[in-house]
């Protein structure tokens, strides 16, 4: 079992690990004053993201991405991860389901996509529809050979980067028959009804919108009638594998700040990493990155390696429980070794303490996952998660 980096994934991880460091982190502290990155900003950080290359990460190169293998993915967005703020956001992963798009709708949606000419967010959540995507409202009914969109979506992130919007609604009102569309946002009818700030500070906006009878011709539905729970759920794994990335970034960080203050911190006449309170916090911090990372690059592998869709989604579930956990307890004690120095808003480990508290609630809770888990295991046996690749049953 070889479980090296090759050269290349090597020099890939080094090269984000650069592009954090020298183009996301020196914008932190102006994020974190403005809670968001004002927009004469954004032009500069997005043609930093073309010259480094890092266009279209996650689509294959027929579709204009990079190309790259999930392990590589991971790599690049969990060096990401180590930027607070959500400025990992900087670098567009167009919504994994327009690779099932038309011909057409790769020509206008992903490929410019892939370029960063254009941006597109995601709106399943309703103020009545969180965890249950059935309870969606918004409604799509064709009329004169148009569909007309009506409903109001939350918290859409990345709205104000945005020039599109992927919208699930449910075709006739009808719950079996969820549907995506492909609704620009220029689009009459849209009510950008304000974007709430909330507990993290995030490069862009997640908004409130409202539809009210949006006109979208028919060759702007994604996929078929029906089909946009399936579509919506390939978005949940792809987002939910680059949150266990973020967050081991993220705690990898903390984590590294925390160990180098221990050492020179002097309390009592010794550093304080020489109290066994303090090197216990940092011993736990290391395993818990040990066990996440451990994971996220066996499932990336496995999932180059081509295991089934149905072990894929039960894998990411797993992987963004484990990471997004881990990343809270991390961060609290690093916050915690530095004491009141880590409380201020000028820490990094404060920014990241409050960045990855939402990554046990986005994309599916805590509990969510574990419900996944849970009834992967009354299915298939504990095996799907305590096994091994090739390991005999
Ligand atoms: C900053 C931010 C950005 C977001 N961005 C987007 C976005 O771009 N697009 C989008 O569509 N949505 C987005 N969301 C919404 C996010 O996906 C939802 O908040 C999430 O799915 C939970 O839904 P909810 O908030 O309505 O909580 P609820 O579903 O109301 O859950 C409340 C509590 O009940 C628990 N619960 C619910 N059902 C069960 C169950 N079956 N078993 C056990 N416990 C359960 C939950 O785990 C949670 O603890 C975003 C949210 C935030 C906070």
């Amino acid at each position: 079992m070889d479980l090296s980096l090759s050269p290349s994934e090597a020099a890939l991880q080094v090269k984000a690990r650069r592009f954090c460091d020298e183009v996301l982190a020196p914008l932190e502290d102006l994020v974190a004053d403005a809670g968001h990155l004002p927009h004469d900003r954004r032009a500069d950080l997005r043609r930093a993201v073309v010259d480094w290359g890092f266009t279209g990460i996650n689509h294959t190169r027929a579709d204009g991405g990079c190309g790259f293998t999930v392990l590589e993915q991971m790599l690049v967005n969990e060096q990401l991860g180590r930027a607070s703020s959500g400025l990992w956001a900087a670098v567009w992963q167009p919504p994994i389901p327009l690779r099932f798009g038309t011909p057409a709708q790769k020509e206008m949606y992903l490929r410019p996509s892939c370029r960063g000419e254009r941006r597109g967010c995601y709106a399943i959540t309703e103020p009545g529809a969180g965890s249950d995507a059935r309870l969606v409202r918004t409604s799509a009914v064709l009329r004169d050979g148009l569909w007309r969109i009506s409903g109001e979506k939350w918290f859409v992130t990345s709205y104000d980067a945005c020039d599109y919007i992927i919208v699930h609604a449910h075709v006739d009102g009808d719950p079996g028959k969820p549907t995506l569309f492909l609704v620009d946002r220029a689009t009459p009818g849209i009510r950008h009804m304000g974007s709430p700030r909330f507990m993290h500070d995030y490069i862009f906006d997640h908004a409130e919108l409202v539809f009210d009878d949006v006109v979208v011709p028919p060759e702007q539905m994604l996929g078929g009638i029906g089909q946009g729970l399936e579509l919506t759920k390939d978005w949940f794994v792809e987002a939910r594998l680059q949150i266990a990335a973020h967050c081991i970034g993220a705690a990898t960080r903390a984590a590294e700040i925390a160990a180098a203050h221990a050492k020179t911190r002097v309390q009592f006449g010794r550093p304080i990493r020489e109290f066994q309170a303090i090197e216990f916090m940092i011993a736990d911090m290391a395993v818990d990155i040990m066990a996440a990372k451990s994971t996220l690059y066996r499932v990336a592998w496995e999932i180059d390696a081509g295991i089934d869709r149905k072990s894929v989604h039960a894998r990411a579930s797993a992987v963004k429980l484990l990471s997004s956990e881990m990343a809270g307890r991390v961060l609290d004690k690093a916050l915690q070794v530095l004491g009141g120095r880590g409380y201020m808003r000028a820490n990094p480990v404060e920014r990241l303490y409050r960045d990855v508290r939402v990554d046990r609630i986005w994309e599916g809770t805590s509990e969510i996952q574990r419900t996944i888990i849970g009834a992967q295991v009354a299915k298939r046996g504990i095996g799907v998660y305590a096994g091994w690749p090739g390991e005999s049953p």
